[in-house]
Parts: C-alpha cells; structure tokens; sequence
C-alpha cells in the first residue's frame, strides 16, 4: 500500500484522492483552509447559505461518469433541477432575452431576432454536439504529456474536425450577425477564459452544453456536490486534514521524501498537487526542482480574477430571475480590459446570480440570496474604496433594472476579490478560474501533469489540463490519479 498526501480539496483533489484510495492506497488530503470544496465552499451567514465559487452546474454527464465509477448517481446526493429559462442575458431596462430550456423555443426566439438564425443555430449547435461529444470523450481525459497522444488517425482527423487550432471568434461570426446573439454565443468563453479571438473553436462545445444540454441546478447549491465528492472519498478511506498548510517539500534522490506542515514532517511515496500550480513550484519546491520560472507564468494569459458581493436581501425582487447576466455595456471593451489592457473596467458587464427564485433553503423566508460578479483582471489592486466604488456601479444598474431601490434591504454583505483569491487559495495573482484555454495553452501547451523533475510529484486542478471549471477540475483529478497509478506500476 502506498502513502499519497494530495494538498488541496477542491474538485481536483477530491476526484483524484477517491480514486487513489478505491485502488487500495493510503491517501490524505492536506487542505489549508478549515472547510473542504476549495474554490467551491459555502458560506452559512444570518440564514443565508452562499455558494463562493460555482454557480453554474453545466456538462452533468461529467459528475455523473465520475459518480458512476463508485457506483452512485448524482440523485443519490442531491436532487438536480433544469432551470427554465436556463439564464437572463439583459441589455438594459426592460429589454432581455431569457434562453430557453427548449431547443426549439431557442430556434424561434433566435429568428426572431436574426432572420435565417434558426438554421444556423441548428447547424452551429450540430456542430459544436460533435465536437463534445468527440472532445468530451476519451481526447479529454488525455494526460497531454506530448503530442504523440493525438497522433493515433482517428484522434489526430477529430482533432482537426473539432476546430481544435482554429479561432472561436471566426468560427461564431461565421453563422451570426446580429451583436446580442453572438454576446449570448461567446458569454461563456468570456468569462472563463480569454478574448474569443484567442480561443480555440473547439470551445463552441460550451455552447452545446450551455444551449442544448441546460443550466442545471443543484438543491441546496454547489456545497452538496462538494458533500458528495467529500462522502465517496471518505467511503473508499480517504482522511481529511484541514487547516493544514503545506509549506515545504523535502526531497531525496528526486523524490518527494516527506511534506511539511507547521513545521512537521509527513512521510510520503507521492504526492497529488492540487492547488495552484505556481504556488506548489515556487512556494514548496527548492528551485532546482522546478520545471517552470517566473517568465513562463508571466507570459501565461490567465482566465480573469472577479470582484465578488454576497448579499442577503430581506424582500423579495420580482424582476430578477436564477441566472441573470447584465450585458448592458460594450463586452468587446470590458474583455479588453480584462484580458489586454489589465486594468479595472470603465464600464463593466457583471453577473447577479439569485439561486432563491430556485432553492427556499438559501435564504430566509420572504429573503433573497443575491451573488454579484464581475469579471476583472489578475493582479489588480483591489482596497475597500475600489471595490465599494464598482459595487455602486453594478447597484445603480441592477436597482434600475429591477425597478426599486433595493439598497435598504441588504441585511448582509461581504465582497471578495483579488487578495482574497491570493490569501485564501494561494492563487497566482488572485485568479479566480485558472489558465485560460487559448489557442496556445490547450491540451499539450498546458503546464505538464507530471513534473519534469520530481519523479513523484502530480499535478492537477484547473491550471491543468483540461482548464478551468467544475467538470474540467473533476476531470483532471481523474487524469492524475491514473497518472500516478501507472507510475506507480512502472515502478514495479
Ligand atoms: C467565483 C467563481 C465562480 C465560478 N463559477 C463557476 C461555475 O459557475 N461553474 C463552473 O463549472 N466553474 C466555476 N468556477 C470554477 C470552478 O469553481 C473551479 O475551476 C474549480 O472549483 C477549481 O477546482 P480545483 O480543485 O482546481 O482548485 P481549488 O478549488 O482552488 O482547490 C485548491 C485547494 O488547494 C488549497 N491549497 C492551496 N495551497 C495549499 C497549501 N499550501 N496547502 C494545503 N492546501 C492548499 C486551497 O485552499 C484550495 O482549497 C468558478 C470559480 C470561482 C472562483
């Protein structure tokens, strides 16, 4: 039997420490923090029960393959609810589209705003289903070690058939005219990733799951699926450490010999890394033993950071609905402020989600639990009088919107930004979703999962392959427990 110390219990950790374990391994998780589910904890304030991190439950096939594995299904956990409409893009008072759970609404509204847009929407959507259904199978479960993975004929033509070297902004404009239909499109690569324009096509996959399979929803929030990840991996013998930061390697011979915690030593045969990847190289590795330095992370585009409000609200708002993206402003402008420019926003698109309208256990009765985001920039600098100042800017408009001045009823209120990403997660320069998936850092461009030096160090997490999100981070937890597995083997 061997010793695994994963460090982090995020997604990423809390798939890959299962796995270890169901193989008979002895495996701990170091978590820093003194809650489990990493970027996806929750929060438990005045009755009000906010999710920190996800929001948006996409790719259910995902969680549930990874269910499967330990013979559970995701209803054995929680109850998951398709939300109808699935979101609210709105582009001013009065004036939105709510999509549709129903393709064929979807096809009649997008007539209705483009003339000839419904073929194109089914084409676009046929698409985009082969490219999951390809990218989305074995392709994504590829360590991306080196190129001679893809290099089998079948993996290599779906490769090229996927638009995996090509540009989504091109690949969108090439069935779309009309603005507010391609902001619906590129949405999601936005706020995940980079500019369209560097994002491979590929990533239309996002627009299958997001259009076609729907938004769901699970009761309770995101912090049930954290319980249910925590429960399969305590089930196949995992042990949970929390408030265990991890501070140092000790290495012998290549090898990761023993962890350090609090200035104790753990002895160790491998360890899992699931935290930011900067953080574990630069911070607990001696710098001979890291495989990239600082001009490499410096050169890397990250997926933006946010600045985050959790309110609790003591009324009911009517025009809100569960999802709710406030595209008011020129997105071409805000992603350039993001991603090029790297400064805080002059006029910002945000996010409101409001999972009350779906779920009566987040908030007191006749409450609401409101989460605000807007995307912005790594490493910006991020004191009280800043964020208060873009909190009133994302109120003016969202009061506006709702009709009422809602201020007098927040009841809680707690932001979160770029040095709560950095104090709480390590996170290199406060990112909020990891490295984005440009056409230069997907599959083989990505940091390695297995380190080029230490013999036994993995990596996972969404600054891994396949990238950022809930269904990617669960993945690659996958990808590095294999990883390991026939490391392990090769040993023998
Ligand atoms: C605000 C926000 C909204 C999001 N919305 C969505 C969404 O709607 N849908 C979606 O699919 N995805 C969403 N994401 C992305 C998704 O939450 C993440 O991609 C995913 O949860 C990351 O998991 P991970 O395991 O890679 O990393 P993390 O969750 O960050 O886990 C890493 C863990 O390592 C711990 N750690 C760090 N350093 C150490 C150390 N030295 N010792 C011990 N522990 C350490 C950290 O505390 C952390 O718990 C969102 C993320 C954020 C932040």
């Amino acid at each position: 039997m061997s010793t695994i110390s994963v460090i982090g219990s995020g997604f990423s950790g809390l798939s890959a420490s299962a796995l270890l374990a169901s193989k008979g391994n002895s495996v701990t998780v170091y978590e820093k923090n003194d809650t489990i589910g990493g970027r996806a904890r929750t929060m438990l304030e005045n009755g009000f029960l906010f999710d920190m991190g996800p929001s948006w439950y996409w790719m259910p096939d995902v969680f549930e393959r990874y269910y499967n594995l330990f013979d559970h299904t995701a209803s054995d956990f929680y109850e998951l609810k398709k939300l109808d409409p699935g979101f609210r893009v709105i582009f001013g008072v009065g004036d939105h589209i709510d999509v549709p759970e129903d393709f064929d609404q979807l096809c009649s509204l997008f007539e209705s705003i483009e003339k000839g847009s419904a073929v194109s929407l089914k084409k676009f959507i046929k698409q985009a289903e082969y490219k999951y259904k390809v990218g989305m199978s074995d392709m994504v479960y590829l360590p991306g070690h080196s190129i001679k993975e893809f290099m089998s004929f079948a993996l290599l033509k779906d490769a090229i058939n996927i638009q995996l070297f090509s540009s989504f902004k091109n690949h969108v404009r090439s069935y779309f005219k009309n603005p507010r239909l391609i902001a619906l499109i590129e949405f999601p690569v936005l706020f995940l990733g980079a500019m369209p324009k560097d994002t491979p096509a590929l990533y239309s996959l996002m627009n299958y799951a997001g259009l076609k399979q729907g938004t769901f929803y699970p009761m309770g929030g995101f912090g049930k699926v954290v319980d249910a990840f925590k429960k399969i991996a305590i089930d196949s013998g995992v042990m949970f450490k929390t408030s265990e930061n991890i501070e140092q390697f000790d290495l012998q011979n290549g090898s990761i010999s023993h962890i350090r915690s609090n200035g104790i030593r753990i002895e160790t045969d491998a360890v899992i890394a699931s935290a930011d990847y900067h953080h574990i190289e630069k911070e607990l590795l001696p710098k001979e033993y890291r495989t990239y330095d600082d001009r490499y992370w410096d050169k890397k585009t990250f997926a933006p950071s946010s600045l985050i409000y959790y309110l609790g609200v003591n009324k009911k708002v009517d025009k809100l609905i569960h999802h709710n993206l406030f595209f008011d402003e020129n997105i071409e402008e805000h992603a350039e402020e993001i991603y090029k420019s790297k400064k805080w926003p002059t006029k910002p698109l945000f996010y409101v989600c409001c999972p009350s309208k779906t779920d009566p256990d987040v908030a007191p009765d006749g409450s609401e639990n409101l989460f605000l985001l807007m995307p912005i920039s790594i490493g910006l600098s991020d004191d009280e009088e800043t964020r208060e100042r873009y909190f009133n800017i994302m109120m003016d408009r969202l009061c506006k919107y709702v009709g009422e001045d809602i201020r007098p009823n927040i009841v809680y209120k707690k932001s979160y930004s770029v040095s709560n990403f950095v104090s709480d997660y390590n996170a290199y320069k406060g990112n909020a979703y990891g490295l984005a998936n440009t056409l230069r850092q997907t599959a083989i461009l990505k940091p390695k999962m297995k380190s080029k030096k230490v013999q036994n160090l993995f990596f996972a997490g969404q600054l891994t392959v396949p990238g950022p999100g809930v269904p990617p981070s669960i993945i690659s937890g996958q990808i590095a427990a294999t990883e390991l597995m026939k490391h392990f083997k090769s040993k023998r």
